[in-house]
């Protein structure tokens, strides 16, 4: 090296900075490489800026090279951007490395902080490259006319050495020689992975070399021109009307590995003073739980962030997949900035928006289509609204319901459907409503096709449409609904037997039949006479709404089914319209068929019973003993 060469150290922070850089970043390692390709991108801007402005005549076309040479152990950044002289390189990287190490240490220093933002923060990034070598040398010429080309060299003990340099082509050059702890990053299939990463939409041509790879050949022998490992002009840049339908699929099956289409999109194009762009993909889930998490990345001008920022974006976004690209969030952020971050809380909200616009259009617009969408998006608008009260109001018009017939109905449109006498008026039912306040119209619904199957049938036969909310955020979906939405309120299918009887008479006694059923029942079992409009069903259980919801919420805290039901929460309705309760009336009233008439009590209750729940060990044994017996007598 030349002998004029000025050496030094990077005095105050020699001791501090280098161990701090090592320790206090290591767990983002590769983190080094998006920050010394991203400064190699900012070289370029540099010069095209100055070149737009007339300052520079350059008609170069611009790139990057990440170049590994195993044999030298190195890895280089190369740009042909701005370049540095001498003078710029003690500028911006001795002494902003002094000042930025100085901040850092003092407020970092001791406090067993985690490493969140603080590469670049501190003007630190460029030292990042000590994380994974021992040896950094610079080698750069600038662009200015008549520079002398500079060159920096410094170890990881902070001990530098600058003076003229040999190169001869304008840009810079970045050399680490990688330490043996971190030979992987000569690897090319891990490098490309890190460049992948966070580099594959950054705004300069990138190519990954490997110095004695032979160059790859098409069929007819000649050599390929290479290929950029990243895409320049990212869909989201783009005006939206500008992209095709298949654009933003291809680029969604691109970034995300998936085989399938979304269910659909949206291009979020904010100007002032949001200023953020950006594709929100709603994926087509498969029924697999894993696959509900989604993926949401971050850049920063292109630039790759993070995954999944939770600060960012709202926690029931994260089903989403896509990109966001925010130029006015700092690289490098902490998350308590991100946390207190008014600019954080305006993209969450006008991405809300936006999905809430989408979802509204597509119900407005293609009703048909968003009914084959809806098992899909459903857990999302379900969760979102119970999330985040803003994004409910936006999409509570275009919420709907799957019918146990597969047919889908909104609020209204069940409203709409019931048979008229639950139309009218609350009044006119019962004398004692008072200061004719609104009725709460009653919306059923099953919780599982297979076991309210008899109930369904009963209420279908009724005129009723029956929901079928059988996924598990249903019944926090309901519950929350109900607190928003005063004129309805919802009703499983076995919880009322009323709109299933023949007319509005109050209480029918029966004596005997009461007598015979408490023998059988459980105790505790209320037993109550009606005339049913289906002859076929001699009994049925109900039970309350609000004690069955109470004992779901139970289980579900104790991940258990096998909680008995609470006293007084079921309901034996005996249909008297059945000719076998008819019979068996007149069989219990004669003193000699009355133990003919139990076994069929019981027959009648179990089976009532097995309708809706699971038998106890009690009445399984006694519903096996009363079957035998049954059979017995035929
Ligand atoms: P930051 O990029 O956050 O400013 P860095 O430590 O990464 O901090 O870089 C310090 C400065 O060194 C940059 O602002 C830039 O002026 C200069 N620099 C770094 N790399 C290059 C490069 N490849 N070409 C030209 N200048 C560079």
């Amino acid at each position: 090296m030349a002998k004029d060469f000025e050496k030094g150290g990077i005095s105050v922070q020699t001791e501090h900075i280098f161990p701090v850089i090592k320790r206090w970043l290591y767990s983002d390692k590769e983190i080094f490489l998006r920050e010394l390709v991203s400064n190699a991108c900012d070289a370029v801007t540099k010069l095209k800026r100055l070149a737009s402005l007339g300052e520079v005549k350059c008609s170069d076309s611009f790139d990057i090279h990440v170049v590994i040479d195993t044999d030298l152990g190195t890895l280089t950044v190369r740009d042909n951007g701005i370049g540095m002289t001498e003078e710029e390189i003690k500028k911006y990287i001795n002494q902003i490395a002094l000042s930025g190490a100085l901040d850092f240490i003092e407020k970092y220093e001791g406090e067993g902080q985690s490493n969140d933002g603080i590469i670049g923060h501190f003007g630190l990034g460029f030292y990042s490259a000590f994380m994974v070598a021992d040896i950094v040398e610079i080698r750069s010429l600038s662009y200015a006319p008549a520079s002398r080309a500079a060159y920096w060299s410094c170890t990881e003990t902070g001990e530098y050495e600058m003076g003229e340099g040999d190169k001869t082509d304008r840009g810079t050059e970045i050399i680490l020689h990688i330490t043996d702890a971190e030979k992987e990053f000569l690897d090319k299939t891990r490098v490309r992975a890190v460049l992948d990463k966070y580099c594959a939409f950054m705004p300069v041509e990138i190519y990954l070399d490997v110095v004695g790879e032979e160059p790859e050949k098409d069929a007819d022998g000649k050599e390929k021109a290479k290929e950029p490992i990243n895409d320049i002009h990212p869909l989201w840049l783009r005006q939206p009307s500008e992209c095709t339908d298949e654009e933003y699929k291809a680029f969604y099956k691109k970034v995300f590995n998936d085989y399938r289409d979304p269910l659909f999109y949206i291009h979020i194009n904010a100007d002032y003073p949001l200023n953020f762009k950006g594709i929100l993909y709603f994926p087509s889930m498969s029924h697999e739980y894993s696959n509900l998490e989604g993926q949401v990345k971050l850049y920063y001008n292109q630039v790759f962030v993070a995954d999944n920022i939770k600060e960012v974006i709202p926690d029931y976004l994260m089903l989403l997949k896509g990109v966001l690209d925010c130029p006015e969030l700092p690289l490098n952020v902490s998350r308590s900035y991100l946390q207190n971050s008014g600019y954080v809380s305006k993209i969450s909200a006008h991405i809300t928006k936006k999905i809430a616009d989408k979802i509204n259009s597509l119900f407005q617009n293609d009703r048909e289509n968003y009914q084959k969408m809806w098992d899909d998006i459903k857990p999302f608008v379900e969760y979102g609204s119970i999330r985040d009260s803003k994004f409910f109001e936006r999409v509570k018009n275009s919420v709907i319901f799957k019918t146990t017939d597969d047919e889908f109905v909104t609020k209204d449109e069940y409203i709409a459907s019931l048979p008229a006498a639950e139309t009218k008026p609350q009044a006119e039912n019962s004398g004692d409503k008072k200061d004719g306040a609104a009725e709460k119209k009653k919306i059923y619904y099953a919780t599982s096709q297979l076991q309210q199957v008899n109930y369904i049938k009963l209420f279908r036969e009724a005129g009723y449409k029956v929901l079928n909310l059988d996924a598990l955020i249903d019944s926090q979906f309901i519950s929350f609904y109900e607190t928003t939405e005063n004129d309805i309120s919802f009703v499983r299918i076995d919880c009322d037997s009323s709109v299933l009887k023949q007319d509005d008479a109050e209480k029918i006694e029966n004596e005997v039949l009461k007598k015979l059923f408490e023998e059988s029942a459980k105790q505790g079992t209320e037993i109550v006479f009606e005339r049913l409009n289906s002859e076929k069903t001699p009994a049925i259980i109900t039970l309350s709404e609000e004690q069955r919801r109470f004992a779901d919420m139970m289980k579900m805290y104790q991940r258990s089914n096998s909680i008995p039901p609470m006293p007084g929460e079921e309901k034996l309705v005996v249909n008297l319209n059945c000719p076998l309760i008819k019979k068996l009336e007149a069989l219990a009233s004669d003193e000699a068929s009355h133990g003919k008439a139990q076994d069929i009590a019981h027959q009648i209750y179990a089976i009532a019973v097995l309708a809706q729940r699971t038998l106890t060990a009690d009445e399984l044994s006694q519903f096996v003993d009363s079957s035998f017996r049954v059979l017995e007598k035929l």
